[in-house]
């Protein structure tokens, strides 16, 4: 924990020093595309963040409005539906981005008129919300040997620390895997829980696929601590399930995101045809891979890889699924934002036939988040609401395996801060994807 607050600090004094430089150099800090100096933090200064509406118009008169945003304009997708577009846009491009939209009739909002703020803000919060009273911390630390905490998003190193302490914790019930390895040669970590691996029903749940939903993995942590921080009175439908745990999917994507570039959303593999990094891991599944909603551009945000299941993320978690697909009776994946419980399908517009299920389930989800913490989450078919897309996790679980119980929970918020949701919100949240898992806990009965 000493380490990484050192760390944080350290940005945040790094980012004085680049402001300040920017201020004198001007323009000799604007870093384009993909390509960034080693270890530098992006800057997102007077980004902008619009939410266009009417898509469904723009649908009519046939125009991409996002690709031509991203591909034109340099445009950041943060989220893509059948009613609205949000998108963050470079200072040097917000011009005539907005004349684009003007000629086609359509307007944008502006949710921010400036990234950079929220990603100082969201720094700021977390380091202020951690050096609290001096007393309190070195109790905490003390009784939690990872540091883990719910105050402030985490590095990988300390997540798979908390993982390790809940093994060292509950050896006879825990097991460690490293189910694989990243293109830059990150361990890709699952715990198990479970008091009968060979005969009860299992649960699987990840987080982290996409790199800048801090939230997710935070939020898986906070259920493998509500879990395992009383387990002995925990009920029967929690205590008679085998769960598997993957806070992070992604983590050379997760670690560059809190190194380089914040708004970073795909992997880090090397593309053979492009100087462009990544692939959008939820994208690159075996289902539909090759349907609406993905690119075959290296560059592009939601790049489908080379091949179904080319990534080395993809490939572990579907080989070591498949092993394990008797009695896998749920899947759920955590991502943001948009405050949503969703299941199949996403990759063709079509219900699973057991979609009533699924339907009262997530409802009865919804209505206990919103009793718990009063926020308003929407349960719904994916087609429905986040429009279609091939490649998904959730899909291919449900394809490939036949699950039941697959839900992508979109956790908080609705737009206001997109990914960089500040640390105050984390516990709150977190609860919500909780809320969730015991739900479909409770279902499987
Ligand atoms: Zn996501």
């Amino acid at each position: 924990m000493e380490g990484e607050m050192s760390q944080r600090l350290g940005q945040l004094m790094l980012l004085g020093m680049l402001l300040a430089m920017a201020s004198a150099t001007n323009s000799s800090l604007a870093f384009q595309g993909n390509e960034y100096l080693n270890g530098i933090p992006e800057r997102f200064d007077e980004t902008q963040l619009w939410r266009v509406h009417n898509m469904s118009d723009a649908m009519l008169q046939s125009i991409p409005v996002g690709q031509v945003l991203e591909e034109k304009f340099g445009g950041n997708i943060w989220k893509e539906n059948s009613k609205f577009l949000d998108v963050s846009i470079g200072k040097e491009h917000v011009k005539a981005a907005r004349s684009f939209l003007q000629a086609h009739r359509l307007d944008a909002e502006v949710l921010s008129d400036n990234v950079q703020s929220l990603i100082d803000q969201e720094l700021l919060e977390g380091i202020q919300a951690t050096q609290a009273q001096p007393g309190a911390r070195s109790k905490k630390a003390s009784r939690s040997g990872s540091g883990m905490h719910w105050k402030d998003y985490h590095d990988l190193e300390t997540i798979y620390a908390f993982m390790r302490e809940i093994r060292a914790k509950y050896p006879n019930i825990c097991r460690l895997y490293t189910i694989g390895q990243t293109a830059e040669k990150r361990d890709l970590k699952v715990l198990r829980i479970s008091e009968n691996p060979r005969e009860f029903k299992k649960v699987w749940i990840d987080g982290g696929i996409h790199a800048r939903e801090w939230i997710s993995p935070a939020t898986v942590t906070f259920i493998l601590y509500q879990l395992m921080h009383n387990w002995e009175n925990q009920p029967a439908h929690i205590r008679g399930l085998t769960w598997y745990i993957m806070p992070v999917m992604n983590p050379d994507g997760y670690e560059y995101s809190r190194t380089t570039n914040r708004l970073w959303r795909k992997n880090r593999s090397a593309s053979r045809r492009t100087n462009c990094f990544g692939v959008d891991l939820n994208r690159n599944f075996d289902i539909g891979w090759t349907g609406f909603g993905s690119s075959k551009d290296p560059c592009s945000d939601v790049y489908r890889g080379s091949a179904a299941a080319s990534e080395l993320e993809t490939k572990a978690v579907s080989d070591f699924l498949a092993k394990r697909k008797y009695n896998l009776e749920a899947y759920l994946t955590y991502h943001s934002y948009g405050q949503m419980v969703v299941y199949p399908w996403a990759y063709k517009a079509v219900k699973v036939k057991d979609s009533s299920v699924l339907q009262r389930v997530a409802s009865t989800a919804v209505d206990r988040i919103a009793q718990k913490t009063g926020s308003s989450y929407t349960a719904a078919v994916t087609h429905e609401v986040l429009g279609i897309a091939g490649g998904g996790s959730d899909d291919w679980s449900r394809a490939a395996l036949g699950v039941k119980y697959v839900y992508t929970i979109e956790l908080r918020d609705r737009g206001t801060y997109g990914f960089v949701l500040p640390p105050k919100f984390i516990k709150d949240t977190a609860l919500e994807g909780w809320t969730v898992a015991e739900t479909v806990a409770q279902s499987i009965g």
